[in-house]
């Protein structure tokens, strides 16, 4: 199984943000489409970074400005990303390490969705079921 398995029953839609919208914009919008981070691009659709909830807590943390500051002040700028083509636990092994929850999707350079920790549990949840209805089933057959 391959993230692109994920990608087909989830669809490609990717909720991103622009690098000077304020942090205060940035938690409404998280908060409306009740998620956890947002990809930062530019008006090319180019990757410049990603934004999560973690980052905002860490602002706000830091300094009562934070709602103020943009979003570039406060995202990661070095994001990792994985072909279309890569395995389901492979992502898992990559969140996992870089302990972060989100990954984007890439396939000939060009986004094509992003793959969210809870896409992972959803779709593995699925698979474990069925493997267990065929053991099930192989038993009830012997
Ligand atoms: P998350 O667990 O995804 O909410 O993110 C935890 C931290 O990792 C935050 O600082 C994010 O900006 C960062 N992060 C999230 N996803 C990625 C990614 N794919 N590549 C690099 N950093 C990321």
């Amino acid at each position: 199984m391959s993230v692109q398995d994920i990608l087909v029953q989830k669809g490609q839609h990717i909720e991103f943000i622009g690098p000077d919208v304020k942090i205060a914009q940035a938690i409404l919008h998280l908060a409306s489409k009740r998620i956890g981070a947002l990809l930062v691009m530019d008006d090319a659709r180019r990757i410049l970074g990603i934004l999560s909830e973690r980052d905002i807590i860490r602002a706000l943390v830091a300094g009562s400005h934070a709602l103020d500051d943009h979003v570039r002040d406060h995202m990661t700028s070095v994001v990792v990303t994985c072909p279309l083509n890569t395995s389901v636990a492979e992502v898992m092994d990559m969140m996992t390490r870089g302990r972060f929850r989100h990954i984007p999707v890439v396939n000939d350079d060009e986004l094509v969705g992003v793959i969210s920790i809870g896409d992972v549990v959803k779709h593995r949840l699925a698979e474990m079921e069925s493997e267990k209805s065929a053991i099930i089933a192989y038993i009830a057959a012997g």
